[in-house]
């Protein structure tokens, strides 16, 4: 072959490579497919001026006005949005989880779905965290992601926790890790994570046990994973539910006389959380209401106020005796939505326990 064919061959295939590395890199069909769900919060919220951080009004924004304000996550994910509630979080509902639980198994069933960003407040974000992280039947990346300063605030925090949460949703490294929380930088696991501080941006932690990983720019690099059962290794199922058991918490404190207790009792509770005082005492003058809501089959899980720390069975309590389930490292909200969920599958405190041990 002489020379001038030749150069026009390696001209003609390197025109016809760097078309095909101009497609691969803007074509969005080769970024993954990302749902965005949002339910509300500060990271839709708005303030009356760029300082106001407190006193704000929470879950203002639609969810398409939360995507379009992030143009950047259109180069790491074909995203679309759906707006499941418009609440602040504190106003959470058995009603909404069920809907939201439901839609998400639902998109993730999808081919077309990679994987999915929730947009949610802060204040009940562990709790809607735990609890998909137990009936979610994927595993397929599902984030959660809030933020503790609404969007027309200086240094507001949601726009980047949105992305990144995008990115993490997008990522296999994080196929197969149960439900996180992405905020600050700082992958959790949905059922360790908890708000720590009521008003600044590194709230949530993991105490004792810690993140899954961090953000490193705009990659996501994990430590550890989640042992304890999660998404499709539990035995829970909400598809067919229309509502979940009753399950209230009581506060132990001094000079507590169980009146909470024989409240709840009288209002149709399933089951009680007892946040008891150190390793989840119940303290004797409890134990009157105690008695009489185990007589109306009512399943008592303790649990403690510390915040730290595993209840241990037989402990400060003979759990044997009374028919009570010792509440693990759960704190008394995250203990709740097991024993809700242990209640859909059986009322015997005994398999309960084992639930509180497996998940
Ligand atoms: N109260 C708000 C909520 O949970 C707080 C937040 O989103 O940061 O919706």
């Amino acid at each position: 072959m002489t020379r001038k064919p030749l150069l026009v061959l390696t001209m003609v295939f390197l025109f016809v490579f760097s078309l095909q590395v101009a497609c691969f890199a803007e074509s969005p069909a080769n970024l993954p497919h990302i749902k965005i769900l949002a339910t509300g919060g500060t990271i839709a919220g708005s303030g009356a001026t760029s300082s106001t951080t407190i006193g704000y009004t929470a879950a203002v924004a639609p969810v398409d006005a939360l995507i379009s304000n992030v143009p950047e996550l259109k180069k790491v994910a074909n995203v679309s949005g759906e707006q499941i509630s418009q609440i602040a979080s504190e106003n959470m509902t058995n009603e909404v989880w069920l809907k939201l639980a439901k839609r998400v198994n639902q998109l993730l069933a999808q081919n077309d779905v990679d994987g999915i960003v929730i947009t949610h407040g802060t204040d009940t974000l562990e709790e809607t965290a735990y609890f998909l992280n137990l009936v979610v039947k994927s595993e397929k990346p599902v984030v959660l992601v809030g933020s503790m300063r609404p969007p027309t605030a200086m240094s507001a925090d949601g726009m980047l926790n949105l992305y990144r949460a995008t990115i993490l949703a997008g990522s296999k490294d994080a196929i197969g890790k149960g439900v996180m929380v992405m905020l600050n930088d700082t992958i959790h696991s949905g059922r360790d994570v908890t708000k720590t501080i009521t008003d600044r941006v590194d709230t949530f932690k993991a105490p004792e046990i810690g993140p899954l990983g961090f953000f490193t720019g705009d990659k996501p690099v994990f430590y550890r994973a989640a042992l304890r059962k999660h998404t499709t290794a539990t035995e829970f199922d909400v598809m067919s539910l229309s509502d979940l058991p009753r399950v209230d918490i009581v506060y132990h404190y001094a000079n507590n006389t169980g009146t909470a207790i024989e409240a709840i009792a009288q209002a149709g509770a399933k089951g009680i959380v007892h946040a008891g005082t150190g390793n989840g005492s119940i303290g004797k003058a409890e134990y009157p209401a105690v008695e009489a809501a185990q007589k109306q089959d009512i399943v008592i899980v303790r649990s403690a106020r510390v915040g730290n720390g595993i209840v241990a069975r037989n402990g400060e309590a003979n759990d044997d005796k009374y028919n009570f389930v010792a509440g693990d490292n759960l704190n008394p909200q995250k203990a709740r939505i097991l024993l809700m969920l242990a209640l859909t599958k059986t009322a015997d405190p005994k398999l309960i326990q084992e639930m509180f041990w497996k998940y």
